[in-house]
């Protein structure tokens, strides 16, 4: 249940109701808003609990959720999150676009994708040191090699690092190096890994499951929220379809959609969305348009030569001419990139 505090009510007042609601048994999670600070009561439902808690003066009422997701939906926060990382953030105004390879190659390599972000005005830089693929026989990423890369090309090039996290064993040593811990698509529902996530105090990108519903997808952030860390921004990467002449049908209305339902930051990734080069600058628009809050998107110095996911891959040039077109859009939504 949803505990709405009257505006104007100080700390001692409300760490009074706090208390209270431990002593009813209920595990609680707060948002402080600009005007209201709201209490997530997460626990068994008590009939009298609400008329118990609406005698307090200082609570203004008492709301049940009814949705599965409770800490994810817009009941708890009706704000939007935005989640501030070094100088940039991710679900403010401005789009915040994530770029890089995808997967770690070299240290060259690495460099020069991160020089080709850079300059393009991306804030961010992506990259796999461990990757999860289909088969076992193709390239499995640098692993420890890869983090070190990340770390010292975001340090030296000023980038906030996106790295993917494959199991609740790794995510120390990840969180070393990344700014943003990533979730693939395969993991979505590692619930081992999501609990693991919920104990850290940095920002992780939650892909959604290329079969998940989004109900699923939510109930996979509430995972990570319910631990207490609150920093969670939800990637729409493509789910699979009937449909073969894409890689995966990349659900935009998935965007909207979250938006009503959940306060958290949503970004698209048309690299993976499309699986081809040639429609990401349309879905990239679209998705602003939609309203994303960021874009991720496979650039490579040289896709022909790619590890992994050169057909998805933009080059220096077109990641460039990319940034450039989006500037438009941004502009017609109200936000800047
Ligand atoms: C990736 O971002 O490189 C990746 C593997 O993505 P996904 O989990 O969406 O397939
Ligand atoms: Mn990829």
């Amino acid at each position: 249940m949803i505990v709405v505090i009257k505006p104007e009510v100080d700390e001692e007042a409300i760490l009074q109701i706090v208390q209270k609601l431990k002593r009813m048994g209920y595990g609680i999670h707060r948002s402080t808003g600009e005007k209201r600070t709201v209490l997530g009561a997460i626990g068994r439902r008590r009939e009298d609990a609400a008329q118990t808690l609406e005698a307090i003066p200082e609570v203004e009422k008492v709301v049940y959720v009814t949705r599965p997701f409770k800490l994810v939906g817009r009941e708890f926060q009706p704000r939007d999150t935005e989640i501030r990382i070094g100088n940039s953030s991710v679900g403010g105004k401005e789009i915040a676009v994530i770029a890089g390879p995808c997967a770690v190659e070299s240290e060259q390599q690495l460099l020069d994708s991160a020089r080709a972000v850079k300059s393009a005005g991306a804030r961010f830089l992506r990259g796999g040191a461990f990757k999860p693929r289909t088969s076992p026989y193709s390239f499995q990423g640098l692993e420890q090699e890869g983090l070190g890369l990340l770390s010292r090309v975001g340090r030296e090039t000023g980038l906030l690092v996106v790295t993917e996290v494959m199991d609740q064993f790794t995510v120390k040593q990840v969180a070393e190096c990344a700014d943003i811990l990533q979730v693939g698509t395969r993991n979505m529902q590692n619930f081992y890994l999501l609990r693991e996530l919920g104990k850290i105090r940095k920002p992780v990108l939650l892909k959604r499951g290329m079969s998940a519903t989004v109900e699923e997808w939510l109930m996979a952030a509430e995972y990570i929220m319910s631990g207490g860390n609150y920093q969670v921004i939800l990637c729409e990467r493509g789910i699979r379809t009937f449909e073969p002449y894409t890689r995966n049908t990349l659900d935009l209305s998935a965007v909207p959609l979250v938006k009503e339902l959940s306060h958290l930051p949503v970004i698209v990734d048309p690299s993976h969305g499309t699986g081809k080069k040639s429609l990401i600058p349309a879905m990239c628009k679209a998705a602003i348009a939609a309203g994303a809050d960021g874009l991720m998107v496979e650039v490579h110095p040289s896709p022909g030569e790619a590890l992994s996911d050169g057909p998805q891959s933009l080059n220096r040039e077109e990641f460039l001419q990319l940034m450039a077109d989006l500037k438009g859009v941004a502009q017609i939504v109200g936000r800047t990139i």
